[in-house]
């Protein structure tokens, strides 16, 4: 299996903005000491090697998008954040004319979760076929709702592609095109489910916009049996430890810290910290990376791979 990142950014999608791309440069500037560069391709290898991530990249960006290839024909795809537009181009380019069929898996419904939908190109095209799965009772109601007038030019009935709704059951699990895939309920307002896919000995877990309180010893358990030794688990990781237990206790996030506790107890393989506050900046949250690898390593009884999603990041199982 392999998953591409297509938004990582929880709430409201973020750019960077004029002095953020000014300071990356002249950071990269002083970096490079004046030395001298042969061709683009080596200041390319440089920037690559020798700065680091915040230095000359961005975490990005789009909300929630994140596409599981399992391997096969269909696109699976989790939620339709800003990044389903950035999604729907590789689509297109991957298909080069022929019809698609793409499963969506949908977290819940909250906007930056739907918001990529009417940009998503594939839906607009006679012969796509597009299977938007999900939990919650509303979930044809909020796509259409979204592109009701006055807030859409282009409403609902009028995309050329085949959309069907399909509800699945939280802690049933579904055989999709192959993919055996299981939701479960999360805390967060209005609820959410996070999902569980597994396929051929390999598993991912999603798990956004799910605060875990930890609280009940039990509670902890069920989500640690979720995660049971799952290759790569995508986690809400929207705040710090610190936040979330205080200013923004029940606001229906998770943090880093919670993420490895219960990656541990799961003997999960990979923790990627998703869902990013879209106040902090690539700094911010490279820093938030660089203390979640720490205490993954001082409280590990196994191995912990601990990443940060950005945009354009892929990782194969
Ligand atoms: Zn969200
Ligand atoms: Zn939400």
């Amino acid at each position: 299996m392999r998953v591409r990142f297509w938004g990582t950014r929880g709430s409201l999608p973020v750019a960077l903005t004029a002095a953020d791309t000014q300071e990356k440069v002249a950071q990269a500037l002083v970096a490079a000491g004046g030395r001298r560069f042969a061709s683009i391709d080596e200041a390319r290898e440089f920037a690559a090697r020798d700065l680091p991530f915040a230095g000359a990249r961005t975490f990005g960006g789009n909300s929630s998008c994140v596409e599981i290839e399992p391997g096969g024909d269909e696109y699976f795809v989790c939620d339709m954040g800003s990044g389903a537009r950035p999604f729907g181009g590789h689509v297109f380019a991957r298909q080069r004319g022929r019809p698609a069929v793409t499963n969506v898996f949908m977290s819940h419904l909250h906007w930056d979760h739907i918001m990529g939908f009417p940009f998503f190109g594939p839906a607009y095209v006679p012969g796509m076929k597009i299977r938007i799965h999900g939990c919650h009772e509303a979930l044809e109601h909020a796509f259409r709702r979204q592109q009701a007038p006055p807030s859409f030019p282009v409403e609902f009935d009028q995309l050329r592609a085949t959309i069907e709704f399909v509800r699945l059951r939280p802690d049933t699990t579904t055989e999709v095109s192959g993919v055996r895939v299981t939701p479960k309920l999360q805390h967060h307002s209005g609820d959410s489910f996070g999902y569980r896919f597994e396929r051929d000995g390999k598993c991912v877990v999603y798990t956004t916009d799910s605060e875990h309180k930890l609280e009940s010893a039990g509670e902890a358990q069920t989500f640690a049996d979720f995660f049971r030794d799952a290759d790569l688990v995508i986690f809400d990781a929207m705040y710090s430890l610190a936040d979330a237990i205080s200013v923004r206790a029940d606001w229906g996030h998770s943090s880093n810290m919670v993420g490895v506790e219960l990656c541990q107890m799961a003997g999960a393989k990979h923790l990627v910290l998703f869902h990013h506050e879209p106040a902090n900046n690539d700094a911010a949250i490279e820093a938030l990376l660089h203390d979640t690898r720490k205490f993954a390593q001082l409280t590990r009884d196994a191995p912990l791979q601990v990443s940060a999603a950005y945009d354009g990041l892929e990782v194969e199982l």
